[in-house]
């Protein structure tokens, strides 16, 4: 399989490149060697998507839900029929296990455009009420062209997150990947006239987040910013979106809490924990990097949790036997290294991992990749920066708690409330401390367990708004109040 040799905008029905002729590098972190090169794009191309989505909207808004939905069916069935060719570029792109890509981003990706398919054909989104003085009709209708703004860790899963129900809603849609991992947007773009998308209703424009992401949020003409990335990312968006008065969703970043009581199915905790640690090399926002456990059974599942982590196999993404991949550049493995270094001179003990893998314990293509081994610490306080600053990365601390007070204080010392997840046999137990969390979401005796219809997203500094469901067309939508004498 191969990369495209250019990653071009895809503006209006038809591949563009930016005015000024700019690129980037796009390089595949499992080697460290460049592959391709991506549009570098600038306010000018913005302005010019926004003009081809702004041309569409009338005619799209006014379509009949059932039409936009069997568009968005279509394009779900190219991405189901494309499967492995997404999950090669996917996993060429981030450095993620291509069989995780396989398994889990691509069909997931599938499955939200059908998703919003199916629930803006049963949304009912306009209102009848009557009072004794007064009768009214609640109606909601697109806003408009919307921009999405979209990470790296999950490319095609978080694009079409943001991207389906904007166009199942009835808004045309300038959106921008994350200039690391742009190639499965630019992939979906094309699809999308496979589909029979009419043209401008989705317009892809690349380029930095600084300048082309920018110039998303700034455009007077684009009412409604979705947005995923991190929390300092969003307070930027925000402040220029806010005196705007732009409709925002920010879904940001995570420390979450895996909590582990002593009567838990050990070995299924176990499991859950390390899955939660370490999913897509630990960077996504839902990973649990803050595992509590009862004091009774801490040293039991320390000894268990680090003997797994310890024995993940670490290689080439391409390779099917390769658990943990690499991360998505050097800048960032250089973050992680940071961190870690970090939490030793704060006075932990890393009881596995805590470097890069030598290069005689990788194959030879991968040799110059951005590898981390699987790092487990303990003997921190949950005060310090290592369990209060998100790391997105293969690293993750142990501490113990007494009793469910504490489990709650210790889970709840956090600047961000993203989600949490609750291991115990005792049903009542789980409901009451799910309660007391502040967080958007709770699994419990689980782990990023998704039914699509629940509000998704973060309370604190994880985020403001929620997707998924409902959440995510009102987001897209503006309702508007009829109201005359009864
Ligand atoms: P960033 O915040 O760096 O970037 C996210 C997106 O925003 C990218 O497309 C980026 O472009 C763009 N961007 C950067 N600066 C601006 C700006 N000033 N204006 C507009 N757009 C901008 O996040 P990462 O890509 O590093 O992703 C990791 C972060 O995302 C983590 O903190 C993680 O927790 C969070 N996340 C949250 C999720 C959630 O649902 N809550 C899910 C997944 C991730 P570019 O990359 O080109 O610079």
């Amino acid at each position: 399989m191969r990369a495209p040799e250019r990653v071009r905008n895809w503006i209006d029905g038809a591949w563009s490149d930016p005015r000024d002729g700019r690129a980037l590098p796009v390089v595949e972190p499992a080697t460290g060697i460049a592959f391709t090169e991506l549009a570098r794009s600038g306010a000018p191309d913005v302005e010019s998507a926004h003009a081809a989505a702004h041309g569409a909207f009338p005619a799209w808004a006014s379509r009949p839900a059932t039409e936009r939905a069997e568009m968005l069916d279509r394009l779900a069935s190219l991405v189901e029929r494309d499967l492995e060719r997404l999950a090669w570029l996917e996993s060429v792109d981030t450095g993620k296990p291509l069989s995780l890509a396989r398994a889990v981003d691509i069909p997931r990706a599938a499955a939200n455009l059908r998703f919003f398919a199916e629930s803006v054909r049963t949304w009912e989104p306009d209102r009848e009420l009557s009072a004794p003085h007064c009768a009214s009709r609640v109606i909601r209708r697109p806003v408009g062209v919307a921009g999405c703004i979209s990470p790296w860790n999950l490319p095609l899963y978080l694009f079409t997150w943001k991207v389906a129900p904007a166009l199942a809603a009835g808004c045309t849609v300038v959106a921008k990947p994350s200039e690391e991992t742009p190639l499965t947007a630019a992939a979906l773009a094309e699809l999308s006239g496979e589909a029979g998308f009419p043209r401008g209703v989705l317009n892809v424009v690349h380029g930095l987040g600084a300048e082309c992401g920018a110039a998303i949020v700034a455009h007077p003409g684009i009412p409604v910013i979705s947005f995923t990335g991190g929390t300092s990312t969003g307070e930027r968006i925000m402040s220029v979106a806010g005196p705007m008065f732009k409709t925002t969703a920010m879904e940001l970043g995570g420390k979450n809490p895996t909590i582990v009581f002593a009567d838990a199915d050990f070995d299924a905790a176990v499991d859950g924990a390390l899955n939660a640690a370490f999913r897509n090399q630990g960077q996504i926002c839902l990973c649990g990097s803050r595992i509590l456990v009862d004091r009774a059974a801490y040293a039991r599942f320390r000894d268990a949790f680090v003997a797994r982590a310890a024995a993940l196999r670490v290689g080439d993404p391409l390779e099917p036997s390769t658990e943990q991949g690499s991360l998505v550049s050097q800048a960032h493995r250089a973050k992680v290294a940071a961190a870690v270094e970090r939490a030793r001179s704060e006075g932990g003990r890393v009881l596995c991992g805590g470097r890069a893998p030598s290069p005689d314990e990788l194959p030879g293509r991968v040799r110059g990749g951005a590898f981390w081994m699987p790092t487990v610490i303990e003997g921190l306080p949950m005060g310090c920066a290592t369990n209060q600053e998100e790391i997105f990365g293969p690293v993750v601390t142990l501490q113990p708690f007494d009793g469910e007070d504490d489990a709650v204080a210790q889970a709840n010392d956090s600047a961000y409330g993203l989600a949490a997840s609750v291991w115990t046999a005792d049903r009542a137990r789980a409901m009451r401390v799910a309660e007391r969390l502040e967080c958007g979401i709770v699994w419990i005796n689980a782990w990023m367990l998704r039914d699509l219809r629940v509000p998704f997203g973060g309370a604190k500094r994880s985020g403001l708004g929620r997707e998924g469901g409902e959440d995510a067309l009102r987001l897209f939508t503006e309702p508007k109040s009829i109201s005359w004498p009864a």
